[in-house]
C-alpha cells in the first residue's frame, strides 16, 4: 500500500444495515482491479468432487452472509482494523459449470492464475476440497513448492484413480505427486475418524507431517503451532477445511467427523499464523444446506477475518 488514498474499506456499518443489497464479503468493493489490491477474496462455487454430502457450492454466499456482524475492530487496531493496512477486495465468484470436473478443476486454475500473477493474496471461499489442487496449480509458477499447512479431519491423500483422478480427497496426493507441495515441509492438523484411518500410515510414509486430533489435543495450540513452524519452510499455503472442526461447532459441512477441534482452537490456530509468510489460504467443505443457525457460516466468516488479521499484521512488521 502507497498512501492512505489507496485503501479499499468495507461499507460503512453506521449507513445502513450488513444484510441488505449485493452480499460481498463485509461489504467490500466488488473489483477485479488486481492493481489494487493486496488480497483478493474469490468465491469459487464448487461441489462436483464431493464423496458424500453436496452443498458447498453453495459456500461462498453463506460465507459472505456470515459476514453480516463481522466489524473491522480486531487486533490491529484502528477504526479500520485490517483494512488499515492491507487492500482487501471481493473478486466475486469464479464462473464454474458444475457438469464436467476436468473442465471445473481448469477453469479453477485459470481463474486464479492472473491473481497469483499479479502478487496479490487469494483467499478462496470453496466450494469442496478439491478446488485447492487447481489454485496449488495456479500457485507454482509463482512461488514454487510450497509448504502446506492443513487443517482437517481427513488427509485428503487418497491415490487417484487412473483416467478420473479428481475428487475431494485427492487432491494433497496429487499435488505432491506434481510437486507443487513440499511434504516434509508441510503439516496437517486434526486427523481422525474412520475415513482417514485408512490412509493415515500412507500419508507418514510419503512423508507429510500428519497431527490427529488425539496428538493435537496432547500438544494443545501452542506447541502444534511451535511445530508447525520447525515444519515450515518457504511460501506457506494454508489450507482449511471446515470438517477439522468438531461437528458441535460447525455441523455444515459434507464429510463431518466426530471429536474435532473446537471454534475457539481453530481461531487461536489461525492467529498463531502471525508472521509467517502465507501467499494463500482457501477455507473449504462449508455447506448452507447443511448447517444450523447458520453457526457454520458465522465461523467460517470469522476464520476469514482472522486470516486478514494475520495478513495485517505480516504487512505492518
Ligand atoms: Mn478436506
Ligand atoms: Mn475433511
Amino acid at each position: 500500500m502507497n498512501s492512505p488514498d489507496d485503501r479499499l474499506y468495507p461499507a460503512d456499518w453506521q449507513l445502513g444495515v450488513r444484510y441488505s443489497g449485493i452480499y460481498s464479503f463485509m461489504g467490500l468493493p466488488v473489483s477485479r482491479d488486481l492493481s489494487r489490491a493486496d488480497v483478493a477474496i474469490v468465491g469459487v462455487p464448487f461441489d462436483t468432487g464431493v464423496n458424500h454430502r453436496p452443498g458447498a457450492r453453495f459456500g461462498p454466499r453463506g460465507i459472505r452472509l456470515g459476514t453480516s456482524q463481522i466489524r473491522p475492530h480486531g487486533p490491529s487496531g484502528g477504526l479500520w482494523g485490517p483494512f488499515e493496512h492491507l487492500r482487501v477486495l471481493d473478486y466475486g465468484d469464479l464462473n464454474i459449470p458444475p457438469q464436467y470436473i476436468d473442465y471445473g478443476v481448469e477453469q479453477i486454475r485459470s481463474g486464479f492464475e492472473p491473481i497469483f500473477d499479479a502478487g496479490v493474496i487469494p483467499i478462496a471461499l470453496g466450494g469442496d476440497h478439491t478446488i485447492s489442487l487447481p489454485i496449488l496449480r495456479a500457485c507454482h509458477p509463482k512461488h514454487g513448492p510450497v509448504s502446506l499447512v492443513h487443517f482437517d479431519a481427513h488427509p485428503d491423500f487418497w491415490k487417484p484413480t487412473e483416467g478420473r483422478p479428481y475428487h475431494h480427497g485427492t487432491v494433497f496426493r496429487i499435488a505432491a505427486d506434481e510437486g507443487l507441495i513440499s511434504l516434509r515441509n508441510s503439516i496437517q492438523v486434526g486427523i481422525r475418524g474412520t475415513i482417514s484411518a485408512m490412509v493415515v500410515d500412507e500419508a507418514r510414509e510419503a512423508g507429510l507431517n500428519l497431527l490427529t486430533s488425539d496428538q493435537f489435543y496432547d500438544l494443545g495450540v501452542e506447541r502444534t503451532l511451535d511445530l508447525l513452524r520447525q515444519t515450515v519452510d518457504g511460501p506457506i499455503y494454508v489450507s482449511l477445511d471446515i470438517d477439522s472442526v468438531d461437528p458441535a461447532f460447525a455441523p455444515g459441512t459434507g464429510t463431518p467427523e466426530v471429536a474435532g477441534l473446537t471454534s475457539r482452537e481453530i481461531v487461536a490456530l489461525v492467529r498463531g499464523l502471525k508472521g509467517l509468510p502465507i501467499v494463500g489460504f482457501d477455507i473449504v467443505e462449508v455447506s448452507p444446506p447443511y448447517d444450523q443457525s447458520e453457526i457454520t457460516c458465522l465461523l467460517a466468516a470469522s476464520l476469514v477475518y482472522e486470516f486478514l488479521e494475520v495478513l495485517a499484521s505480516n504487512a505492518e512488521t
